[in-house]
Protein backbone atom coordinates (compact mmCIF):
# COMPACT_ATOMS: atom_id res chain seq x y z
CA UNK A 1 0.00 0.00 0.00
CA UNK A 2 1.28 3.34 -1.08
CA UNK A 3 0.11 6.62 1.29
CA UNK A 4 -1.16 9.25 0.46
CA UNK A 5 -0.19 12.59 1.70
CA UNK A 6 -3.84 14.96 0.46
CA UNK A 7 -2.18 18.20 2.08
CA UNK A 8 0.45 18.27 -0.71
CA UNK A 9 -0.78 19.08 -4.44
CA UNK A 10 -0.70 16.22 -6.73
CA UNK A 11 2.64 17.20 -8.46
CA UNK A 12 3.70 17.25 -5.01
CA UNK A 13 2.35 13.94 -4.14
CA UNK A 14 3.98 12.38 -7.72
CA UNK A 15 7.09 14.14 -6.97
CA UNK A 16 6.94 11.94 -3.70
CA UNK A 17 5.66 8.60 -4.82
CA UNK A 18 8.65 8.77 -7.25
CA UNK A 19 10.96 9.68 -4.20
CA UNK A 20 9.83 6.26 -2.57
CA UNK A 21 9.65 4.19 -6.15
CA UNK A 22 13.46 5.06 -6.78
CA UNK A 23 14.13 2.99 -3.19
CA UNK A 24 12.40 0.25 -4.26
CA UNK A 25 13.71 -3.38 -3.93
CA UNK A 26 10.76 -5.49 -3.65
CA UNK A 27 12.39 -7.31 -6.76
CA UNK A 28 15.59 -7.85 -6.63
CA UNK A 29 16.18 -9.44 -10.16
CA UNK A 30 14.61 -5.95 -11.54
CA UNK A 31 16.59 -3.58 -9.10
CA UNK A 32 19.85 -5.26 -9.61
CA UNK A 33 19.11 -4.81 -14.16
CA UNK A 34 17.73 -1.48 -13.68
CA UNK A 35 19.35 1.77 -14.91
CA UNK A 36 16.31 3.75 -12.95
CA UNK A 37 13.11 3.54 -11.60
CA UNK A 38 11.15 4.97 -14.26
CA UNK A 39 7.73 6.61 -12.57
CA UNK A 40 4.97 7.18 -14.54
CA UNK A 41 4.45 11.04 -16.13
CA UNK A 42 2.16 13.34 -17.48
CA UNK A 43 -0.53 15.54 -16.84
CA UNK A 44 -2.24 15.99 -13.29
CA UNK A 45 -5.08 15.30 -13.30
CA UNK A 46 -5.28 13.98 -16.91
CA UNK A 47 -7.71 13.65 -19.77
CA UNK A 48 -6.32 9.67 -20.28
CA UNK A 49 -3.96 7.31 -19.09
CA UNK A 50 -1.74 5.08 -21.15
CA UNK A 51 -0.19 1.77 -19.42
CA UNK A 52 2.19 0.18 -21.05
CA UNK A 53 3.95 -3.10 -19.98
CA UNK A 54 7.74 -2.02 -18.87
CA UNK A 55 10.20 0.76 -19.16
CA UNK A 56 12.25 -0.68 -22.09
CA UNK A 57 15.84 -0.98 -22.47
CA UNK A 58 16.84 2.12 -24.77
CA UNK A 59 13.44 3.90 -23.57
CA UNK A 60 12.64 4.67 -20.17
CA UNK A 61 15.45 2.53 -18.82
CA UNK A 62 17.50 4.58 -20.25
CA UNK A 63 15.97 8.33 -20.13
CA UNK A 64 13.59 7.87 -17.10
CA UNK A 65 10.44 8.67 -18.68
CA UNK A 66 7.95 6.41 -20.09
CA UNK A 67 8.11 5.60 -23.72
CA UNK A 68 10.57 8.35 -23.84
CA UNK A 69 13.88 7.63 -26.95
CA UNK A 70 12.67 4.21 -28.00
CA UNK A 71 10.49 3.10 -31.18
CA UNK A 72 7.58 2.38 -29.27
CA UNK A 73 7.69 5.58 -27.50
CA UNK A 74 7.93 7.49 -30.87
CA UNK A 75 5.13 5.84 -32.28
CA UNK A 76 3.16 6.23 -29.06
CA UNK A 77 3.98 9.94 -28.76
CA UNK A 78 3.15 10.82 -32.46
CA UNK A 79 -0.14 8.99 -32.03
CA UNK A 80 -1.38 11.22 -29.04
CA UNK A 81 0.13 14.01 -30.55
CA UNK A 82 -1.78 13.25 -34.17
CA UNK A 83 -5.31 12.17 -31.98
CA UNK A 84 -4.98 15.59 -30.60
CA UNK A 85 -4.83 14.05 -27.13
CA UNK A 86 -3.69 16.71 -24.85
CA UNK A 87 -3.04 16.45 -21.40
CA UNK A 88 -2.09 12.72 -20.63
CA UNK A 89 -0.85 10.50 -18.27
CA UNK A 90 1.65 7.54 -19.41
CA UNK A 91 2.52 5.03 -17.26
CA UNK A 92 3.31 1.16 -17.08
CA UNK A 93 2.18 -2.01 -14.82
CA UNK A 94 6.04 -1.94 -13.34
CA UNK A 95 8.50 0.79 -13.03
CA UNK A 96 11.62 -1.30 -13.46
CA UNK A 97 13.10 -2.59 -17.51
CA UNK A 98 12.78 -6.87 -17.23
CA UNK A 99 15.96 -8.00 -19.31
CA UNK A 100 16.41 -11.78 -20.13
CA UNK A 101 19.73 -13.52 -19.52
CA UNK A 102 20.64 -12.20 -22.87
CA UNK A 103 20.01 -8.08 -21.67
CA UNK A 104 17.21 -8.27 -23.89
CA UNK A 105 13.69 -6.57 -23.03
CA UNK A 106 11.01 -9.43 -21.69
CA UNK A 107 7.92 -9.24 -20.07
CA UNK A 108 7.68 -9.01 -16.22
CA UNK A 109 6.37 -11.69 -14.47
CA UNK A 110 3.07 -11.88 -12.62
CA UNK A 111 4.73 -11.46 -8.86
CA UNK A 112 7.00 -8.43 -10.38
CA UNK A 113 3.81 -6.84 -11.81
CA UNK A 114 2.09 -7.60 -8.63
CA UNK A 115 4.47 -5.97 -6.37
CA UNK A 116 4.70 -3.25 -8.35
CA UNK A 117 0.16 -2.87 -8.56
CA UNK A 118 0.19 -0.14 -5.26
CA UNK A 119 2.34 2.48 -7.45
CA UNK A 120 0.31 2.14 -10.70
CA UNK A 121 -2.89 2.49 -8.18
CA UNK A 122 -1.49 5.01 -6.66
CA UNK A 123 0.02 6.93 -9.71
CA UNK A 124 -3.70 6.27 -11.33
CA UNK A 125 -5.34 7.78 -8.33
CA UNK A 126 -3.37 10.99 -8.35
CA UNK A 127 -3.69 11.26 -12.51
CA UNK A 128 -7.54 9.99 -11.82
CA UNK A 129 -7.95 9.61 -15.80
CA UNK A 130 -11.41 9.13 -16.76
CA UNK A 131 -10.52 6.38 -19.56
CA UNK A 132 -7.49 4.18 -18.47
CA UNK A 133 -6.21 2.87 -22.10
CA UNK A 134 -4.10 -0.29 -21.84
CA UNK A 135 -1.26 -0.49 -24.44
CA UNK A 136 -1.37 -4.00 -25.48
CA UNK A 137 -2.79 -7.73 -24.07
CA UNK A 138 -0.78 -8.00 -21.15
CA UNK A 139 -1.83 -4.66 -19.65
CA UNK A 140 -5.43 -4.94 -20.48
CA UNK A 141 -5.37 -8.94 -18.92
CA UNK A 142 -3.96 -7.06 -15.60
CA UNK A 143 -5.95 -4.34 -15.25
CA UNK A 144 -9.72 -5.48 -17.29
CA UNK A 145 -9.61 -8.97 -15.92
CA UNK A 146 -8.37 -12.23 -17.32
CA UNK A 147 -11.95 -12.81 -18.39
CA UNK A 148 -12.35 -9.45 -20.46
CA UNK A 149 -12.00 -10.17 -24.24
CA UNK A 150 -9.07 -8.01 -25.72
CA UNK A 151 -10.59 -6.49 -29.09
CA UNK A 152 -8.88 -2.67 -29.68
CA UNK A 153 -10.40 -2.93 -32.98
CA UNK A 154 -13.85 -2.88 -31.65
CA UNK A 155 -12.93 -1.75 -28.21
CA UNK A 156 -15.48 -1.96 -25.17
CA UNK A 157 -14.29 -0.30 -21.97
CA UNK A 158 -14.19 -1.94 -19.02
CA UNK A 159 -14.90 -0.45 -15.32
CA UNK A 160 -12.72 -2.54 -13.07
CA UNK A 161 -11.18 -1.24 -9.43
CA UNK A 162 -12.37 2.48 -10.06
CA UNK A 163 -10.76 2.41 -13.36
CA UNK A 164 -12.68 2.27 -17.09
CA UNK A 165 -10.38 0.12 -18.86
CA UNK A 166 -9.98 0.94 -22.87
CA UNK A 167 -8.37 -1.97 -24.58
CA UNK A 168 -5.44 -0.62 -27.64
CA UNK A 169 -2.75 -1.91 -29.50
CA UNK A 170 0.58 -1.75 -27.63
CA UNK A 171 3.03 0.52 -30.10
CA UNK A 172 5.65 -2.27 -30.27
CA UNK A 173 2.72 -4.20 -32.36
CA UNK A 174 2.36 -1.89 -34.72
CA UNK A 175 5.83 -1.13 -34.88
CA UNK A 176 6.33 -5.22 -35.74
CA UNK A 177 4.03 -4.21 -39.12
CA UNK A 178 1.10 -6.77 -36.97
CA UNK A 179 -1.14 -3.90 -37.17
CA UNK A 180 -1.20 -0.94 -40.04
CA UNK A 181 -0.53 2.26 -38.57
CA UNK A 182 -3.42 3.58 -40.38
CA UNK A 183 -5.91 1.88 -38.12
CA UNK A 184 -3.92 2.67 -35.25
CA UNK A 185 -3.93 6.02 -36.14
CA UNK A 186 -7.59 5.64 -36.51
CA UNK A 187 -8.14 4.17 -32.93
CA UNK A 188 -6.20 7.07 -31.22
CA UNK A 189 -8.73 9.37 -32.99
CA UNK A 190 -11.93 7.16 -32.11
CA UNK A 191 -10.03 7.32 -28.21
CA UNK A 192 -10.39 11.13 -29.09
CA UNK A 193 -13.74 11.14 -29.76
CA UNK A 194 -14.85 8.94 -26.76
CA UNK A 195 -12.73 11.32 -24.19
CA UNK A 196 -14.84 14.80 -26.24
CA UNK A 197 -17.64 12.94 -25.28
CA UNK A 198 -17.28 12.41 -21.74
N1 LIG B 1 8.43 1.64 -23.21
C1 LIG B 1 7.63 1.68 -22.11
O1 LIG B 1 7.74 2.57 -21.26
N2 LIG B 1 6.73 0.72 -21.97
C2 LIG B 1 6.54 -0.25 -22.85
O2 LIG B 1 5.65 -1.09 -22.67
C3 LIG B 1 7.38 -0.27 -23.98
C4 LIG B 1 8.31 0.69 -24.14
Amino acid sequence: MVAAAPFLTPAAQMAELARAMGQCRRCATLARGRTQVVAGAGTLPARVAFVGIAPGRLGGDRTGIPFLGDRSGDLLREMIEQGGLGEVFITNLVRCSPRDRKGRNRDPRPREIARCRGYLRAELALASPPIVACLGALAWRHLAGPGAPFDPASPAPRERHGWRCYPMYHPGYVIRGAYPRARYREDFLRLRRLLDQL
